[in-house]
């Protein structure tokens, strides 16, 4: 088993975490004059639970995860975020990731200053195995893969993550905001096998509650400790876990679903269109979709109402449009749109 705990800066290892109030008293009931409250109810007036003990019985229930393995963070970018902050000595450590990917790796490396070594994918999105692992050095902290990838729409082979798991000397961190989509498993099962193993999920898609700010982390319970002495004491508000209890108890199934049916249907209706050069496979909720004139068609879908994320400026991804996968009215609107173009 690796060493993990040896990873953590010294300062966050020997970090005397703040400690709230309400970590003081474990009761429910009382008279609370314990942290300068308004006493007068109105719902809110108490600070929320920076345990956040409720929600994360829930998500253990429904991922199958201990609650002392689990992180709730203000969306999965404060848990990208806390990496750095954990594991990475700024100005000194360093950290690798695939490219393209999920832009915020980038942006918490340099906030935290942070060397981030980006690999190119293969030119069919698959990973470069020995190439991320000759990136290594003995500063090398972290390890980001995106499975399924934002904006590349696949899910990379589990015996390729495990082997980057086996012989990266870091942390592993795989984000899976988008797995809920994917045929291929979550490697949430991997956790107890894998002690350098962090997953990242997210309720912001599958689960539909991107307005709540609630993302993810799974991993050794030693390392949520850590998150858990790093993160603002209450970084997750009391609305925000309310409608989180009540909407998980909501089965999204069918919506997941109906978008799976969508993202066919529109792959399908767009590939033979005259401006369509490749419609990429999606295990996402999105689709990268190679066009003649991205700047041109991604102008018209605006004039028609239509959004969707320019990609073609991303090295990899020259002349692709991510189209997110909408309603079934939304995607033909957008369908008409593309049709029409010329
Ligand atoms: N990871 C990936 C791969 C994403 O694409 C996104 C959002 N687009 C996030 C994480 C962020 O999710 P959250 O809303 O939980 O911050």
């Amino acid at each position: 088993m690796k060493d993990i705990l040896s990873l953590v800066r010294p300062n966050i290892a020997s970090l005397a975490p703040y400690s709230t109030a309400r970590d003081e008293y474990k009761g429910d009931i009382g008279i609370f004059l314990d942290a300068n409250e308004n006493p007068f109810n109105n719902g809110y007036n108490r600070y929320p639970d920076p345990r956040q003990k409720a929600l994360k019985a829930r998500i253990s229930v429904i991922k199958g995860i201990a609650h002392e393995c689990i992180f709730i963070g203000n969306g999965s970018d404060e848990a990208i975020d806390l990496c750095f902050r954990i594991f990475c000595i700024p100005g000194v450590d360093n950290a690798i990731a695939i490219r393209p990917s999920y832009g915020m790796y980038r942006v918490a490396a340099d906030i935290n200053d942070i060397q981030l070594r980006e690999v190119q994918l293969n030119s069919d999105f698959s990973l470069p195995v020995d190439i991320l692992l000759a990136q290594a050095d003995e500063h090398s902290k972290l390890l980001f893969l995106c499975s399924p990838n934002n904006p590349t729409g696949n899910c990379f082979p589990l015996v390729q993550m495990e082997e980057l798991l086996n012989r990266f000397d870091g942390m592993v961190i795989v984000d899976e905001a988008y797995i809920d989509f994917a045929e291929q498993p979550t490697l949430l099962t991997l956790l107890d096998k894998h002690t350098n193993l962090i997953v990242l999920q997210t309720l912001s898609k599958a689960y539909g509650m991107a307005g709540l700010r609630l993302g993810l982390a799974f991993a050794a319970k030693e390392i949520i400790q850590l998150f858990s002495n790093v993160k603002y004491p209450y970084n997750i508000n009391l609305s925000a876990m309310e409608h989180a209890e009540r909407l998980l108890a909501r089965d999204v199934c069918s919506e997941v679903d109906i978008i799976k049916k969508e993202r066919t249907r529109v792959a399908k209706a767009l590939a033979p269109l005259p401006c369509v050069l490749k419609v990429y496979p999606s295990d996402a909720n999105f689709l990268l979709v190679k066009v003649t004139d991205a700047d041109r068609l991604y102008n018209r879908l605006i004039e028609g109402g239509v959004i969707v994320r320019n990609r073609s400026r991303v090295k990899g991804c020259e002349d692709c449009l991510r189209i997110t996968i909408g309603t079934p009215a939304e995607n033909d609107n957008m369908l008409s749109i593309v049709s029409a173009f010329s």
